[in-house]
């Protein structure tokens, strides 16, 4: 023992560190050094197995009282500390044990190392989708779910045991839900706490199966759940409804049931947040003249007054004919028109002639401008080129 380095040190922390900081310094430790990440490397193990002998004796303050005081020799046989050895893992308490390595293994391979809870449960939540319109997600709307859902059984009241019988003590765990093992390690004596595989953490076991919900204590029920869809929600936003999820267990609260929203595709408006957009076709004499055109709102159909002279792609805004805000409904978004001229393609020989005399008003003819500007232009260049 002579030769063993501070625990503090092995750790990489001051004297005076607090417990989170001590928690910290091992759990990086043990990442870097656990034997699963580098398997068949020797120093690595001596690493891990001296950074978790010095995290069980600093992670427990008795424990820690006494090195701080004795050094090393407190856990010595014999030692002033009396602590009777510290031989591998003797001295850990079995859950701590467990919440350390639920805590880290959990990280390091994902999942497992939870701990077992035979008190009151809050039950699952259960998810489920609805799928509505682009109005109804405007204004909202009701809904009803019909869904399969988790109940507790009605002939044995969740318990799981036939009429008449009730559920005993397991004799594995005594009711506790968790069993403790002891199990020899390369790094000493490890002693692991586990879920009940008996009882599954539950602390009972049933002789005589009710024969409903076989000994399951549950029954999957069809039922019609009502949802209230507010008023501004958006697509792949949820509604949370307490209590319709699943049981909770040994007297635990139900879980909440999370309804997904789903709104489907308009034809002719987008949304994005409280805003709405579309675009609507205007005539060329529309544009040029002015004049009111029909344009659809989520409200109905509306005139809208376009000015003389529009152009083509001209964004004009219908306010609060958007989107009610979620927390208030009397706050609305707006709702952006794109104004798209339309060039006639079908034109009869009248429409036609009335064109060009429209170009010609319009000192657009005869056709000679073209060239008349594009001699201009070379002049322009020559003059250019000449001048330097
Ligand atoms: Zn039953
Ligand atoms: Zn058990």
């Amino acid at each position: 023992m002579a030769d063993k380095r501070d625990y503090y040190e092995v750790l990489g922390v001051d004297k005076g560190a607090d417990d989170a900081t001590i928690k910290s310094a091992y759990r990086k430790l043990a990442k870097k050094y656990h034997p699963d990440v580098n398997p068949g490397d020797k120093e690595a193990e001596k690493k891990f197995k001296e950074a978790t002998e010095a995290y069980g004796v600093l992670s427990d303050p008795d424990k820690r009282r006494q090195y701080d005081q004795f050094g090393h020799a407190a856990f010595e046989n014999g030692g002033a500390g009396g602590a009777g050895g510290f031989g591998g893992f003797g001295g850990f308490d079995g859950a701590d044990m467990g919440d350390i390595f639920g805590d880290i293994f959990g990280d390091l391979f994902g999942g497992g190392g939870r701990r077992a809870n035979n008190g009151p449960m809050k039950g699952a939540n259960v998810r489920a989708s609805v799928r509505i319109t682009f109005e109804e997600a405007v204004f909202g709307c009701e809904k009803e779910l019909d869904l399969n859902l988790k109940e507790n059984c009605n002939t044995c009241h969740g318990t799981g045991a036939k009429p008449g019988t009730s559920p005993e003590t397991c004799p594995k765990c005594h009711g506790e839900g968790q069993v403790v093992y002891t199990q020899q390690s390369m790094f000493g004596m490890v002693r692991n706490v586990q879920t009940c595989p008996e009882c599954h953490g539950t602390g009972k076991v049933i002789k005589d199966k009710c024969p409903d919900c076989r000994g399951t204590g549950y029954v999957n029920q069809r039922k019609k759940i009502q949802v209230s869809v507010p008023a501004g929600i958006d697509n792949g936003q949820s509604i949370r409804i307490r209590d319709k999820g699943e049981p909770g267990t040994n007297g635990g609260p139900r879980g909440d049931l999370l309804v997904e929203v789903v709104v489907s595709r308009h034809p002719i408006f987008q949304r994005q947040d409280m805003n709405i957009f579309s675009t609507a076709p205007i005539t060329f004499a529309q544009a040029a003249l002015g004049g009111e055109v029909r344009i659809s709102t989520v409200d109905g159909d509306v005139m809208y007054d376009v000015k003389p002279g529009t152009q083509t792609d001209t964004k004009v805004r219908l306010k609060g004919k958007g989107v009610p805000s979620l927390r208030n409904k009397s706050v609305r978004g707006d709702h952006y028109v794109t104004l798209v001229v339309q060039v006639p393609t079908k034109l009869n020989e009248d429409a036609k002639e009335a064109l060009r005399k429209f170009d010609e008003a319009c000192g657009n003819r005869p056709s000679g401008s073209t060239e008349k500007k594009k001699k201009g232009f070379m002049d322009k260049l020559k003059e250019t080129f000449e001048d330097s």
